[in-house]
């Protein structure tokens, strides 16, 4: 299984693809900007986005998604997220004007282009060559995080999340954990600024990396500018020595 990145940074409304991992070919990891650099033939290969949350920079790309599959005979695409999300991105993003005929859409075989299936934390989801599994969150909105389980490895996802303890200590428990993809927006200086907005700072990432497991590499993805310099130096300051942190780059990929 792997799992290659489409997009990695915050800043919405910059040019930079935001927010997208690809499992193999069918699975999206959340859906931002970072979508759109897939051509058409991988845009209709997508069947299921697993979402963690309602804020545009992870769901953003959904609507160009959508309009190739209906413009191209594709076979829609179904999201797995938590009913609140669901419920926020029929109010928000999918009724806005430019969107609204995209709920009603239909498939070449009369079923709905885009389908929606509500999902709890515990919940898994069977993927072609693994399983997904709905994690903890503690976000400003409804959330969760995942962890993707392959024939081998496995990678956990923190999503946009604060401090979460049953996040780190359920994928510490992941006897196959290889990987964390953990967001951090903020550098130790901005502590207040990232409390208020549901967001982890390298400080708050230190008692949570004593839970993992020897060996497992950490990628530090969304941070964008002067932030990024001072955040990775922070969390090298801090980490263990027997864990690898590098910042997540469009070109990564991880094979599980
Ligand atoms: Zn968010």
């Amino acid at each position: 299984m792997i799992v290659s990145v489409l997009g990695h940074s915050a800043g919405v409304g910059s040019m930079a693809a935001i927010s997208c991992l690809r499992i193999d070919t069918s699975t999206l990891l959340d859906c931002g900007s970072g979508v759109e650099t897939l051509q058409e033939n991988s845009l209709l290969a997508v069947e299921r986005i697993l979402l963690t949350h309602s804020h545009f920079d992870h769901c953003g790309g959904l609507p160009a998604l959508l309009t190739c599959h209906a413009e191209h005979g594709g076979r829609g695409i179904t999201v797995h997220t938590q009913q609140e999300t669901i419920d926020e991105l029929k109010a928000g993003l999918l009724a806005e004007p430019a969107n609204q005929h995209l709920l009603g859409a239909l498939d070449p075989q009369g079923q709905p282009l885009l389908r929606f299936e509500a999902i709890e934390v515990g919940d898994a989801i069977p993927l072609s060559d693994g399983m997904a599994t709905a994690l903890p969150a503690q976000h400003i909105v409804p959330a969760v995080g995942w962890v993707i389980e392959g024939p081998w490895r496995a990678l956990a996802y923190t999503g946009d999340s604060a401090l979460c303890p049953a996040f780190w200590h359920w994928a510490a428990n992941v006897p196959s954990l290889s990987d964390i993809i953990c967001t951090i927006t903020s550098s130790n200086t901005e502590l207040d600024h990232a409390k208020a907005e549901g967001l982890m700072t390298p400080g708050a990432l230190l008692s949570m990396l004593e839970v993992i497991p020897p060996g497992v590499q950490i990628w530090i993805n969304n941070l964008d500018g002067a932030e990024r310099e001072q955040a990775l130096a922070e969390m090298k300051l801090i980490a263990p020595p027997n864990l690898n942190i590098a910042q997540l780059q469009l070109s990564s990929v991880i094979d599980l």
